[in-house]
């Protein structure tokens, strides 16, 4: 069925059908706005991120129900950078007139999926036609007890720097679909689907472990200079400590320009933090609760020692280009890897 046989509030009565309720949301899908009671003694965190065709997503290289998925996960992965636990989600949609209503299903299936592991309702949104291509604005809503949120400014020199899961396995997908290969399932699931880590920033907000976290999107190391211009520290990474699949690993050996990718491609969705020395032991029983893995990969230094990578424990230059500004770079350099 095509989209005009649905038409706007065909399309929004489904989502509305679809979408679960919360004690929290007092009106939710239906009215002009939404009526939330915000958790008594807690904070509301909101954050948005807009999701463009052919700067952020290829409709022949995603299935619909990732794509849900995906728009749904980057805006929780905000959430997660901050420690708060999800709530709500706004989703505005711009719809191409020749899309199929089977596709836009499949879409919020995986978005309503998503939402759902992650305990967060839709609670409204907008719909509209597009005379381009798909763009999706996602606005996601969390909460944190009061004053507990954590910023990317709480870095001090001495902290340590750690990061979940493994990095560069997005960008590497991206740059094998690029030169027309098939990446492994696994990376190209990291790039189609990625998971935001949404219990592990949860539990180190609760327990006050993170003195600064950043969710990473631009690359580790674009995302790590935004922390560290916030903290006004420098920081040593040491590149051989780096988290990296078996998958990437292999799938990097051929060319060693690959390998960079961990340094610098974006779109891993993993958190990056700092914590006091003291707080490793913590640290490892929280990443086993929450089943997150976490590798130290540096520490903080001061601001004058800027931004400093070691291999094998000696000085290595930077790479040249650490993260995709837009704007600056060429649009399809974004969907080619440099993240978003
Ligand atoms: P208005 O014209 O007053 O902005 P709309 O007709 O745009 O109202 O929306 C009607 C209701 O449907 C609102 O509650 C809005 O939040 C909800 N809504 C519209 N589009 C979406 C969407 N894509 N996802 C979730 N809720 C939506
Ligand atoms: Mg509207």
């Amino acid at each position: 069925m095509k989209l005009a046989e649905r038409g706007e509030f065909g399309i929004i009565a489904e989502l509305k059908r679809r979408c679960a309720g919360s004690p929290e949301l007092l009106t939710g899908i239906g009215d002009d706005c939404a009526v939330i009671a915000p958790p008594p003694g807690e904070q509301l965190l909101v954050t948005s991120d807009l999701l463009t065709e052919g700067i952020h997503f290829r409709r022949d290289w995603s299935d619909f129900r990732s794509l849900g998925r995906k728009c749904a996960s980057v805006n929780l992965s905000d959430l997660a950078a901050m420690g708060a636990t999800p709530r709500f989600l706004f989703l505005a949609l711009a719809l191409p007139a020749d899309l199929d209503t089977d596709r836009l299903d499949e879409f919020f299936a995986g978005f309503l999926a998503v939402a759902s592991e992650h305990g967060a309702v839709l609670a409204g949104g907008d719909t509209c036609a597009s005379a381009g291509g798909l763009t999706v604005s996602v606005t996601a809503l969390g909460s944190v007890p009061a004053g507990k949120a954590v910023l990317r400014s709480g870095g001090r020199a001495g902290d340590d720097l750690y990061v979940s899961g493994t990095l560069g396995d997005s960008s590497l997908a991206l740059q094998q679909l690029l030169a027309g290969q098939r990446p492994e399932p696994f990376l190209l699931q990291r790039h189609l689907d990625p998971t935001p880590r949404v219990a592990l920033g949860q539990a180190l907000c609760r327990h006050q472990l993170a003195t600064a976290m950043i969710d990473l999107s631009d690359g580790l190391l674009a995302d790590l200079g935004h922390l560290l211009a916030a903290s006004e520290v420098g920081a040593r990474i040491d590149a051989d400590r780096l988290p990296l699949s078996t998958a990437f690993k292999a799938g990097s050996a051929a060319k060693p320009q690959l390998a960079d990718l961990a340094l610098t491609g974006g779109e891993d969705y993993e958190l990056l933090f700092s914590a006091p020395a003291a707080a490793e032991a913590a640290l490892q029983a929280l990443s086993r609760e929450t089943g997150t893995p976490l590798t130290r990969i540096g520490r903080l230094l001061p601001a004058e020692d800027g931004l400093q990578l070691f291999a094998t424990d000696r000085p290595r230059p930077l790479p040249e280009k650490p993260g995709y500004k837009h704007f600056a770079d060429a649009p399809e350099s974004c969907i080619l890897g440099g993240g978003c």
